[in-house]
This record gives structure tokens, C-alpha cells and sequence, in this order.
């Protein structure tokens, strides 16, 4: 379009992430060319970011362009993919080059630790959207899907949950982003993608997802996949101490249908639990085993005092409400 469309490519994507040997060509043609490595399956996902929907208005732009790349790379995390490229379709109101540099910041940086290229995209005017599209490699028997759980399987979850979803609830309900936690504010902001621990996962676990739309919603999502229900002990669900003290309150929402924890909720056969979490403590990823899938369709939540109820996939859904 614009002369200015050009200017920003040249100063903001053409060379704004390290050069990797199997891109042929970039930024810069009509078509990137990529030479994807013989014998491994290409991973692909992309995922959206708009203004008022994904993100509030003034929101740092440092911190959307890190979150932009880091729910695309939780994605490929999620199917045990090593990530390796991505594509930036960037809508701007208008061509703000402060904006743009510290969005860029964000996302050079997290491409940066993960040895992402930027290899193309697209750049127009309108209202503030951000689309990433990423590309990743992984081996044809370390593929980690929705659909591989099995009655029986544990449930096991990394980090901790619902710590985005309560600093959102609590800036919606009037807090000043600088009076909140900020390990809290960070998990909003500033997620962390769990690449290393879907790569080790791949040949070990059974089913996978990554946690962008909530606990039940996402562990809906393999239920149906895989055609199981599932037990879920609220016990060992693992919290922070703001969250734990949420939930004492009475507030469980934010770990149970909050959102954006990209967190990796997985399922292990019994017989490689021991397996897993030997893994996973040697290479440092916190993971806790909180429940089982179950033969018996639906989500079963435990109490503490073993009383068990029954819930829908209560989690954050789009087209609903
Ligand atoms: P075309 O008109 O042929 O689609 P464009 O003018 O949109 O090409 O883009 C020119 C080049 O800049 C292409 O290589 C495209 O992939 C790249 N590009 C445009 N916008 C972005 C962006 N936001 N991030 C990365 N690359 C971009
Ligand atoms: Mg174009």
C-alpha cells in the first residue's frame, strides 16, 4: 500500500531475527522459501490478538509483541515441537514507530531464545490486530496430540494456574497494574511457553494440550478427542499463594475456566509416570500430577473430602456469553 508499509517493513521485519541456515529466502520476495529437514513432520499454528478481545487498549506494546510469539510458541509446545519460523500479519491505526520498536523488542527477544526467524508477513492499517503464524519440526513418533489419552492415564499439569486470569480479573475489577503482584502481572503479560518441556514429552506422554482457554475447556478438549472422561483432585492443583488465597476466598474460577496460563496439561500412561517425572525434575520443569482420565465420560472434580461433582467445561469460550 502506502510508501510508509515499505518503510516499516525495512526498518521493523526485515532483519529483525537471526538468520537460520534453512531459510532461503526472507522478508523481502513475494514468498519466503524455507527447506523444512528431511524425515520430520512440519508443525504448523497461527493465533490472533486483538485489541479490547485479547488485550486492553494501552496495553505495552514490549509485552504484546513477547505475548504475540509466546501463545503460538505454547501451541507448538503443546504437540512437542521444536519451533524454527514464523509470519507476522501486524494491523495498525497508525504507523507509530515507538509502538512499533517496542512491540518488536518483545517479539525479537522471545524469537531470540527459541531460534525463531521472522521470515515474512503482512502490514496494513486499521483497527490494532496482531496475527502470528508459527512453524516448527518434529519427529514423526514424537508427535503429542489431544487424541492419544487413555482411560487410566494420569493428568499431570506444569507451573501453576490461574495466576494470568486473577491479575486480569483484577485489573478489570479497578486494581492499578502497579499495586498488583507483579509475578501475577507477569503471567498476563508475559508468558512463558513451555517449548522444552512438550519437546521432552514427545514419546513419552500420551495426550497434550497447551492451557490458553481455561483448565476444564482445555481438558474438555481431550476428553472429547480421545473419547474419555476425567477426575480432576482439586487438592493437588498446584497455585500460587495469591491464587491459593483466591480460591480460599472462594474465587476457584480463575484456575478452573480462567484463561491464558499456557501452561501444558498432559496425560502419561501409569507405567511411565516414573519415567516422566524423573525427566522432568532433571531438566528443572516443575509438573504436578493432578488427577486421571477416566473411562466414564465427563469431568469429575474431587474434593477434599473425596465428595465428588460432576462440572460442564465451564472455560472461557468466545461465541458464549
Ligand atoms: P506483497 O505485496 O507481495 O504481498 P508485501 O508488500 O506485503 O508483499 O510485503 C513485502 C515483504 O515484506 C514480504 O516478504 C512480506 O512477507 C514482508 N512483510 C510484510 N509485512 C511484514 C511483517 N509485519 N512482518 C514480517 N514480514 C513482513
Ligand atoms: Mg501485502
Amino acid at each position: 500500500m502506502s510508501l510508509s508499509e515499505f518503510d516499516l517493513i525495512r526498518d521493523f521485519f526485515s532483519a529483525a531475527t537471526a538468520e537460520r541456515g534453512d531459510v532461503l529466502l526472507g522478508v523481502g520476495d513475494d514468498c519466503a522459501l524455507l527447506q523444512p529437514p528431511p524425515g520430520r513432520i512440519l508443525a504448523a499454528s497461527m493465533d490472533t490478538l486483538v485489541e479490547g478481545r485479547h488485550f486492553l487498549p494501552q496495553a505495552d506494546p514490549e509485552g504484546l509483541g513477547h505475548k504475540a510469539l509466546a501463545v503460538n510458541l505454547s501451541d507448538l509446545a503443546a504437540m512437542g515441537a521444536e519451533p524454527a519460523w514464523a509470519m507476522l500479519a501486524i494491523t495498525l491505526p497508525q504507523a507509530d514507530r515507538d509502538w512499533l520498536g517496542a512491540f518488536m523488542r518483545g517479539f525479537t527477544m522471545l524469537a531470540a531464545e527459541h531460534g525463531v526467524q521472522l521470515v515474512g508477513g503482512d502490514t496494513t492499517r486499521g483497527p490494532l490486530s496482531l496475527t502470528v503464524q508459527v512453524q516448527g519440526f518434529v519427529d514423526p513418533d514424537r508427535i503429542l496430540r489431544r487424541s492419544a489419552g487413555r482411560a487410566g492415564d494420569r493428568l499431570l499439569v506444569s507451573g501453576t494456574l490461574g495466576d494470568a486470569a486473577l491479575a486480569l480479573a483484577r485489573i478489570q475489577a479497578g486494581a492499578a497494574p502497579g499495586a498488583l503482584d507483579p509475578g501475577l502481572c507477569r503471567r498476563l503479560d508475559r508468558p512463558t511457553p513451555r517449548v522444552d518441556l512438550g519437546r521432552l514429552l514427545g514419546g513419552l506422554a500420551n495426550a497434550a494440550i497447551d492451557l490458553s482457554d481455561g483448565l476444564l475447556a482445555d481438558l474438555g478438549h481431550v476428553c472429547a478427542a480421545s473419547a474419555v472422561g476425567a477426575e480432576i483432585e482439586l487438592e493437588r492443583l498446584p497455585l500460587s499463594s495469591a491464587v491459593a488465597a483466591a480460591c480460599d476466598a472462594g474465587e476457584w474460577q480463575h484456575v478452573l475456566s480462567g484463561g491464558d496460563d499456557y501452561e501444558l496439561l498432559f496425560s502419561v500412561a501409569p507405567a511411565q509416570l516414573d519415567e516422566v517425572l524423573e525427566a522432568c525434575a532433571m531438566a528443572g520443569h516443575a509438573v504436578k500430577e493432578i488427577g486421571r482420565l477416566a473411562a466414564e465420560p465427563g469431568i469429575r472434580l474431587i474434593q477434599a473430602d473425596g465428595s465428588s461433582r460432576e462440572v460442564s467445561a465451564l472455560g472461557f469460550d468466545h461465541f458464549r456469553g
